[in-house]
């Protein structure tokens, strides 16, 4: 699960993040704590962060950004998290967007925590008063005055959110001046509400894949029909032609042999005809020998 928790210093995100990272067993990316470790640990970036921190203005965005981009590559990150006071401008939104679509990570839901301004000051204002009075340290940017900068930034830089994620079917508004357990129950039904919407819309996806495959599995014996119909019939005309090719075969063969026949016949009458020439002249020869004979006798 992937969400962002909206609203003005003070609203009560970091408290609600708390139960969801308890109830979820995700992580809570709050880039507020993150800079502050930053501060405490004199990094570049702390350098950098710590007077507009203390001034109740926003860090620039390009810093933001970078701890974000780092911090949901980290594997505590990969079952899901809340993002508590990121994105805080609309072009934090957009980089937001573009590093999600680029990890192919969809964002769950933005719940936007209202309140009354007023009234979180005068909270402030208490509470600071009786840490002053336990003598407890204050923290720097958690001033009555800070705190009239921060929900000025807020207003003017923070605010068009609602819009940005409202366009985009993201945003869910809860009243956050209620009692902590009430803004939790109220959270909890709205993602329940959205794991719901998610489970039917991919339900629906399912189905629609079943649907295709099952007109897909009916439209392919049809178109194969033909085609089987097709090569059937091919089949059976190049049996035939065998057929043919094989009767021919034989009709040749049977013809060269009357041929060989008829050859072998005609060379016999041939024969028979010289043999009967040669008793003629054989005949005639020893007709003409006997004739000589009586001659020969005659005179003796
Ligand atoms: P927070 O604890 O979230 O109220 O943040 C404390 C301070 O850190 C803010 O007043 C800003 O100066 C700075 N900060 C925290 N998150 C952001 C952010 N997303 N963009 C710019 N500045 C931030």
């Amino acid at each position: 699960m992937r969400l962002i928790l909206l609203g003005p210093p003070g609203a009560g995100k970091g408290t609600q993040a708390q139960r969801l990272v308890h109830k979820h067993g995700i992580v809570q990316l709050s880039t507020g704590d993150m800079l502050r470790a930053a501060v405490a640990a004199g990094t570049p970036i702390g350098l950098k962060a710590k007077d507009i921190m203390a001034s109740g203005a926003l860090v620039p965005d390009e810093v933001v950004v970078g701890i974000i981009a780092d911090r949901i590559e980290e594997p505590d990150a990969k079952k899901g998290f809340i993002l508590d006071g990121f994105p805080r401008t609309v072009a934090q939104a957009e980089a937001l967007d573009a590093l999600l679509k680029q990890k192919k990570l969809n964002l769950d839901a933005v719940i936007e925590l209202k309140v009354n301004e007023g009234a979180l000051l005068d909270r402030v204002a208490t509470r600071v008063a009786q840490m002053r009075e336990r003598g407890e340290e204050v923290r720097a940017d958690d001033t009555p005055e800070v705190l009239s900068n921060r929900l000025a930034s807020y207003r003017a830089q923070t605010e068009p959110l609602v819009d940005y994620y409202s366009e985009r079917r993201k945003l869910a508004t809860i009243d956050g001046m209620m009692a902590i357990e009430e803004v939790t129950e109220d959270i909890n039904k709205v993602l329940s509400a959205v794991a719901e919407a998610d489970s039917a819309r991919a339900a629906k996806r399912a189905s629609g894949k079943k649907t295709a495959k099952r007109v897909a599995k009916k439209a392919k014996p049809a178109s194969k029909k033909p085609a089987r119909k097709a090569a059937k019939a091919a089949g059976k005309v190049a049996k035939k032609g065998k057929k043919a090719a094989k009767s021919a075969g034989k009709a040749a063969k049977s013809s060269k042999k009357t041929a060989k026949k008829a050859k072998s016949r005609a060379a016999g009458t041939r024969a028979a005809k010289t043999r009967a020439k040669t008793r003629k002249v054989a005949k005639k020869a020893a007709k003409k020998s006997a004739k000589a004979a009586k001659r020969l006798t005659k005179r003796r």
